[in-house]
């Protein structure tokens, strides 16, 4: 069997993507996010902030946050439903402005109480550096520090954030956390199919990109992540197993 197949996991019943902004989950898993839809996965798509220091137009202000807040918004809906997302729900943190706080951890840990996915996705949070030219948005960094957090301990810990309890959050434990944008990766999912359509939802966000620019460098990335896995486009996932399934134990 070649290594692919070894490598490409079973899509998951009910998966939640975790992010900063609006745009971060086409950048990074859209096309994972697609693939699973497709074969019957539930789809919760977190965005923590609604990007609304997302311009640098030089006749805009700091009246235009909510303006460009709602803009943002919408172009994420029109890309979730391009992916197939069943639920999105936006936390309204300030864009620029995001810290892995107690609190912040306690709402993603309402989030997973509440939707229990099996496995979560979401971003790196060691990552400072990508390659020579990108300097990480510390909001990356934050919103996947928070939700590593939350995934564990917090959703699957009963006594943490004890006033989730009467709330009605019961604990819920976490199997899967994928991170993306690691050097780490020990996943490899084969978007082949689905490139097209992360290039499509990307391409909703036109508050923040060219339209007729992202697909060339899209594919460069997915083409570059598939390297020497046999697969034409790939994202890849450090994975971590924090609960086995009953076949597996
Ligand atoms: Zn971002």
């Amino acid at each position: 069997m070649p290594e692919r197949k070894a490598k490409e996991p079973t899509p998951p019943a009910r998966v939640m993507s975790i992010h900063a902004h609006p745009d971060d989950q086409e950048f990074s898993v859209a096309g994972t996010l697609a693939k699973w839809a497709q074969a019957g996965c539930e789809i919760i798509s977190v965005i923590i902030t609604s990007g609304d220091s997302g311009s640098n137009d030089p006749s805009k202000d700091g009246s235009y946050k909510p303006i460009l807040a709602e803009l943002r918004e919408k172009e994420q809906l029109a890309a979730n439903d391009l992916l197939g997302v069943k639920e999105t729900v936006f936390l309204h943190y300030p864009d620029g402005e995001l810290e892995a706080t107690l609190e912040l951890r306690k709402e993603l840990t309402r989030l997973v109480r509440r939707f229990k996915p099996d496995t979560v996705l979401t971003g790196n949070p060691e990552a400072w550096f990508y390659g020579d030219e990108y300097l990480n948005h510390p909001d990356h960094r934050a919103a996947a520090q928070a939700a590593c957090e939350a995934v564990f301990p917090s959703a699957g810990s009963r006594l943490m954030f004890a006033d989730l309890l009467p709330a009605g959050y019961e604990p819920h434990e976490v199997k899967r956390l994928y991170v993306h944008g690691t050097d780490k990766s020990n996943t490899w999912v084969d978007i082949t199919e689905t490139m097209d359509l992360k290039i499509q939802a990307l391409q909703q966000h036109v508050s923040q990109i060219n339209p007729d620019e992202v697909g060339k460098w899209m594919r460069e990335w997915a083409e570059e992540e598939a390297k020497d896995k046999e697969m034409k486009y790939a994202e890849s996932y450090k994975v971590m197993v924090l609960k086995k399934d009953k076949e597996e134990a």
